[in-house]
């Protein structure tokens, strides 16, 4: 403001001169103010990952055979609809250039020959699940689920994160949004995921569990099989992810 005021004490000269400095300082300004914006959008990036890097994803299908995870009113299995989304996911997110390490890719769960008993296998599954975690670089780890309650009439996906990376709560919130847009899904509740949660308690990465909707629920298991829907689902989470971590 001073700039101003100063061209009407010293005369002409100086007002060239003001003129001048204003627009060295308005362009410092806009300097300022592209650098801020560059820093807002970097801190709006998980933590472990910069922009520039290949986004690495470990997708992770639940279950997996002998458990099949929740079962369907009309019968449908849990593990199957996982690993058909999950599949999806991984094509739209490959096509995006995005490198996809797979937990599983078939109907069976990550167990042991050794493992003789169900219980055995499921140890074995939830902890070879946690290593590929350990081992990957990934920045990412998201696995797919269906819900299953009681009462028939409950609806509607749930998103949770991993309580010990608050920072992707964005995403989480992100994936909500674009899952609502595209699908048209009502109920979205994006929460830090409780201790319950095996691979959610305290994993080494940000990691991601969305249970896509009920199986419980005619309408929604109808939904949940249908391959239209599921494509959907996959493409709303990966657009989700593309624009969090601003993919080129
Ligand atoms: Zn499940």
């Amino acid at each position: 403001m001073h700039f101003f005021n100063r061209k009407f004490i010293v005369g002409p000269h100086f007002f060239v001169l003001t003129k001048r400095r204003c627009a060295v300082y308005c362009l410092f300004m806009v300097l300022v103010g592209i650098l801020t914006g560059t820093l807002i959008m970097i801190s709006s990036y998980a933590d472990n990952f910069n922009k520039g890097d290949t986004l690495s994803v470990i997708v992770d299908a639940g279950h997996g055979l002998p458990d099949g995870g929740a079962v369907g009113v009309t019968g449908s299995i849990e593990q199957e609809i996982n690993l058909k989304i999950a599949l999806k996911l991984q094509e739209v997110l490959e096509a995006k250039g995005v490198r996809v390490i797979m937990t599983r890719t078939d109907e069976n769960g990550l167990w042991d020959d050794k493992d003789d008993s169900i219980r055995k296998k499921k140890v074995s599954d939830m902890n070879k699940r946690l290593e590929i975690m350990k081992k990957s670089d990934a920045h990412l780890f998201i696995s797919i689920h269906m819900n299953s309650f009681p009462n028939h009439s409950a609806s509607g996906l749930r998103i949770f994160y991993a309580p010990n990376h608050e920072e992707i709560k964005p995403l989480a919130e992100n994936i909500q949004t674009r899952i609502q847009d595209i699908t048209g899904a009502n109920i979205n509740i994006v929460k830090s995921a409780d201790k319950s949660l095996f691979l959610m308690k305290n994993p080494p990465i940000p990691a991601i569990l969305v249970e896509c909707g009920f199986l419980s629920n005619a309408k929604e298991e109808k939904k949940l099989q249908e391959d239209d829907y599921q494509a959907r689902l996959a493409w709303a989470i990966a657009d989700a992810l593309e624009k969090y971590y601003v993919l080129p």
